[in-house]
């Protein structure tokens, strides 16, 4: 009998497969949260925005389709973002399983990926709209390597540059108070329903996205029966 918590359990127990998809509005921590959980579990973390943000700062044809629309806080097409979803998922290098962030955001894209994928779980995390504001405000990325920080609780050691690789930090072009008021409506309006398809095959985990990261993940974990936070 392995003790629990012990690393041996905890190996053996992050060898099942599992596949989750994470849900919530700007900034309430799905990057974040995602990358604590996929790290730990051997998971792929599939973060849709940062592909198409790859694309645009790339210059692909894919970056120039989906540049404007993103800049404007509008969802791109489904054709487009069930391709990227697919081809990435195909590329099959997600042996103990992936989180995927930023994807379904509405009904039609919901439909395509229970149709060709089956899920353990979808963690929902809840934030206010008045606390989504002040975060997305704060969030800076590099321009060199794409860390991401935040000027309210994980600011970088020299302000305006990244601790990692010196680049510039920068605000996204999404993150203004006119793009947020547009995806804050599309989530609203489009993204909650995909919650209701999940909830209907009882999916769904919610988890207060109000206190700290560690706290947060932590949460996760209980609601989903994986071994505790080690932060
Ligand atoms: P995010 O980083 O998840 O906030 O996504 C940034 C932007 O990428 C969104 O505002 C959309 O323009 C686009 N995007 C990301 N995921 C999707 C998706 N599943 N469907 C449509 N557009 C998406």
């Amino acid at each position: 009998m392995i003790a629990r918590g012990s690393p041996a359990r905890y190996a053996d127990y992050s060898y099942r497969m599992r596949k989750y998809v994470i849900m919530g509005v700007q900034g309430s921590g799905k990057g974040t949260q995602s990358a604590l959980l996929a790290s730990e579990l051997d998971l792929v973390h599939i973060a849709v925005g940062d592909i198409f943000r790859w694309n645009v700062q790339n210059h692909t044809k894919l970056g120039a389709q989906v540049r404007r629309t993103m800049a404007a806080g509008e969802l791109v097409s489904d054709d487009l973002a069930e391709g990227v979803v697919k081809e990435r998922l195909t590329q099959h290098d997600w042996n103990y399983g992936f989180i995927i962030d930023g994807f379904p955001r509405n009904e039609r894209q919901a439909e395509f990926f229970l149709e060709s994928y089956d899920i353990d779980g979808v963690i929902y995390l809840v934030l206010p709209d008045c606390e989504v504001r002040r975060r997305v405000m704060a969030r800076r990325l590099c321009d060199g390597c794409g860390m991401d920080y935040n000027l309210i609780d994980n600011s970088p050691r020299e302000e305006g540059r990244c601790d990692v690789c010196g680049g510039k930090l920068v605000q996204r072009e999404d993150d203004t108070q006119e793009a947020l008021a547009v995806r804050l409506r599309e989530y609203h309006e489009k993204t909650n329903p995909v919650l209701d398809i999940f909830r209907r095959k009882e999916y769904v985990v919610t988890i207060d996205a109000r206190p700290d990261k560690a706290q947060v993940q932590q949460a996760i974990r209980v609601a989903l029966k994986l071994p505790p936070y080690r932060g």
